[in-house]
């Protein structure tokens, strides 16, 4: 039985419609060279263990886990990240509904969330995100911060809204100044789907 393999998502708006934020060409390159990389690997990888099983033959166990952990969590988090954004005419400047007063009751304000999510971003070492996560078990907000795609991951907690603070994200538009790529990002967010998205966790939860 062959199974499905992983697909790149179409983004929802055109390559040049987050403009000014995010540029045609490092919106381009980034969904349709980098995002599709870790589709591609992850679905070689998948195929490779799927041959040598029939085949009865051994893979390199420990490379092949870290390796689907990493090219999957570059996919996950890619697909949240082409998801929460909408061009700069349809975002609201703020999170809305239940997810803002979440917010409210665990960071005090939209204002301190901003700044620890930015900050965590903005200290990333090397390559990786910043996540905002729900942990059901004690309704709280949490914010991960992610090396690479996969490490320091908190295990099963449902992730809202990411942002992407690897170089490939940003060096074209911004060069070395993360900081000024984040600042932008804000401004690009699709809070009233990120709040659904909020909702439907919260009720996946109580099942
Ligand atoms: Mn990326």
């Amino acid at each position: 039985m062959t199974k499905e393999l992983y697909k790149l998502p179409a983004l929802k708006y055109g390559y040049a419609d987050l403009e000014p934020y995010i540029s045609e060409e490092q919106l381009r390159i980034h969904h349709d060279k980098h995002h599709q990389a870790y589709v591609t690997n992850l679905n070689s990888l998948l195929q490779m263990m799927e041959k040598s099983r029939i085949e009865g033959t051994d893979f390199d166990y420990k490379a092949t886990a870290k390796a689907v952990a990493f090219n999957l969590g570059g996919h996950v988090l890619h697909d949240y990240f082409w998801w929460e954004m909408t061009p700069a005419g349809n975002a609201t400047k703020e999170p809305v509904g239940e997810l803002a007063e979440f917010i409210k009751e665990d960071f005090g304000n939209f204002e301190r969330f901003k700044k620890e999510f930015t900050q965590t971003a903005a200290s990333v070492e090397g390559s990786g995100w910043a996540a905002l996560t729900y942990c059901t078990g004690t309704k709280r907000l949490m914010i991960m911060q992610i090396e690479k795609h996969n490490v320091n991951i908190f295990p099963d907690l449902p992730i809202l809204m990411v942002v992407d603070v690897w170089e490939h994200a940003y060096y074209l538009d911004y060069k070395n100044e993360r900081g000024k790529f984040i600042d932008a990002f804000w401004n690009i967010l699709n809070w009233e789907e990120i709040n659904n998205h909020f909702k439907k966790v919260q009720r996946r939860s109580m099942e």
